[in-house]
């Protein structure tokens, strides 16, 4: 009998690679950037060059505004069935072509293959859910209260719209914009994360086969951020902007915006608490506890940040993750039981050590790991920390890596202080077995989201964002198609002359 082809390997990572198209994708074309330069994509595990692709520079990024508003009024008068149907078939087609997508995440954001196929399935139902949601867009009709007239309640598409997103969910983060955007009938102009595109390119290339017409949607990959999004940013043409990513660029962003008076989106960062009751399930916890923490080696908004365990079961608690970390594979995400794979580059391995010697320094005892990986690839060793003290900078920055840090608390009002002690609310994570207490947390907690006895909130169903310092707007669920969305009224006299 032949061999099967194995999953992975150098063949199979350079046949995806080669299927990545390298241009930029402007009104149903690709091609090189103005000036023709060029970028490298590196694989974060091995710092090798993946591909080189176009780099998009400020004069393409307002051609492909321009695209985006040539298209337009086309593409919201098309029939919202036709729009649906585009956005099912393009779901059908990455469930036909899921592994390509995993495995090229994995190579360019480093996430083990697992995880990125699970990607795969969470960034597809946005396009399976506003495919669905692009036929249900209403309206009302009523009399008004002194019954002289009527009142026409409409919702229109919002208009072209700029979208950015960051490079740890390469994929879900574009299809948690792109899907609605084209649901609502706007065109768009994604800018993809510089340290991971491909999947963006790739995902692209698919929803032109899906048939979405030339023009409706746009990427420009850039390495020069700032200067590419201003001028579109501040371009009359354009009517929205999405933005994930990190607290600081959303402030910046968000005054750009300000000039134009721009609906935006803002999906920032967080700070979540995770908290442990006395009276929690500490087998439901440790699980909810390695989800939260350790998805995507710790790069993720939602990411456990502050683990807060009352003291009767903390050193419970701590025992029994740390010897869940202690086990943990870590390696490049392609070989097989690797659940940690590398941090995105330097930076971030740099920013992790930081925040462990600081904790440290004040007292923090390190339970597990607390280091950076060894040879090549920017690892950090999985970490748990215990004894962490108030004041640690690790409780108040994103740690964005593979860090489980804990520190204890006696009392509800303690832990519910302790949780809201920050400028993000994004998620929160609690854990008891006490329904009033989950109840009252649920009415406490300063989160835009809670997993109350799960450690995953995400749902392609469910209003994802945050409050305070994490953002503005919600993503996916009901409210989701609402962000590409205007509200209009129309009143008319009663018709019966009163
Ligand atoms: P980032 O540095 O803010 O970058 C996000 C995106 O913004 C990238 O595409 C980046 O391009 C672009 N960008 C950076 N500076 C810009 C500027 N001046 N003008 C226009 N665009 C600019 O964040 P990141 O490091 O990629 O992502 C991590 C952060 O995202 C974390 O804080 C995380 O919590 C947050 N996040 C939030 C959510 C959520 O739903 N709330 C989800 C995922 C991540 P370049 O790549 O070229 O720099």
């Amino acid at each position: 009998m032949a061999p099967q082809p194995a999953a992975t390997g150098p063949a199979v990572e350079q046949a995806v690679l080669d299927r990545v198209p390298q241009g930029l994708y402007i009104d149903g074309s690709w091609g090189p950037s103005a000036d023709g330069g060029t970028f490298a994509v590196v694989d974060p595990s091995t710092g090798e060059t993946l591909k080189r692709i176009a780099d998009a520079t400020p004069e393409d990024g307002l051609r492909a505004l321009a695209a985006a508003d040539a298209a337009r009024h086309s593409w919201a008068a098309t029939p919202p069935r036709v729009r649906a149907e585009m956005l099912r078939r393009a779901f059908d087609l990455l469930q036909e072509r899921r592994e390509d997508f995993a495995l090229l995440m994995t190579l360019e954001m480093g996430k083990p293959l697992a995880e990125a196929r699970g990607e795969v399935t969470y960034g597809g139902e946005f396009l399976r859910w506003f495919s669905e949601e692009a036929v249900r867009i209403g309206g009302s009709y009523g009399t008004n209260p002194e019954g002289t007239g009527r009142t026409i309640v409409s919702h229109k598409p919002v208009g072209p719209a700029f979208l950015i997103t960051p490079w740890n969910f390469p994929l879900a983060m574009a299809t948690r914009k792109i899907a609605p955007a084209l649901a609502a009938g706007c065109t768009v102009v994604v800018k993809p994360a510089e340290l991971t595109p491909l999947t963006t390119l790739l995902f692209v290339d698919l929803l032109a086969e899906a048939g979405v017409p030339a023009g409706v949607v746009n990427v420009i990959p850039t390495t020069t951020a700032g200067a590419v999004s201003e001028p579109v940013i501040t371009d009359p043409r354009l009517r929205k902007l999405s933005f994930t990513g990190s607290t600081p660029v959303g402030r910046t962003l968000l005054a750009q915006a300000a000039q134009n008076v721009l609906r935006t989106s803002m999906e920032l960062g967080g700070n979540a608490p995770f908290l442990v009751f006395a009276d929690a399930d500490l087998d439901l916890a440790v699980e909810g506890a390695l989800a939260a923490k350790f998805r995507n080696t710790g790069q993720a908004c939602t990411a456990a940040n502050r683990f807060l365990v009352h003291e009767d079961v903390a050193e419970d608690f701590a025992a029994r993750v740390t010897a869940r970390v202690e086990a943990m594979r870590v390696g490049r995400g392609t070989e097989d039981g690797v659940a940690i794979g590398p941090l995105i580059d330097d930076r971030a391995v740099a920013k992790a050590h930081r925040l462990v010697t600081d904790a440290v320094e004040r007292g923090a005892v390190v339970r597990t790991g607390g280091h950076p990986g060894e040879g090549t690839g920017t690892f950090y060793a999985p970490t748990v920390l215990t004894d962490v003290q108030p004041g640690s900078d690790i409780l108040r920055d994103e740690i964005f890596g593979p860090v489980l840090a804990i520190r204890t608390f006696r009392t509800e009002d303690e832990a519910v202080a302790a949780a809201n002690d920050t400028e993000y609310g994004l998620v929160g994570y609690a854990f008891t077995e006490d329904p009033a207490r989950g109840q009252r947390l649920m009415e406490r907690l300063e989160t835009g989201m809670l997993g109350l006895n799960t450690g995953i909130v995400s749902n392609a169903s469910a209003p994802f964002g945050g409050v305070k310092q994490s953002g503005l707007g919600r993503e996916g669920g009901g409210e989701g198609i609402g962000e590409y969305l205007e509200t209009m009224y129309t009143l008319t006299p009663d018709p019966f002359g009163r």
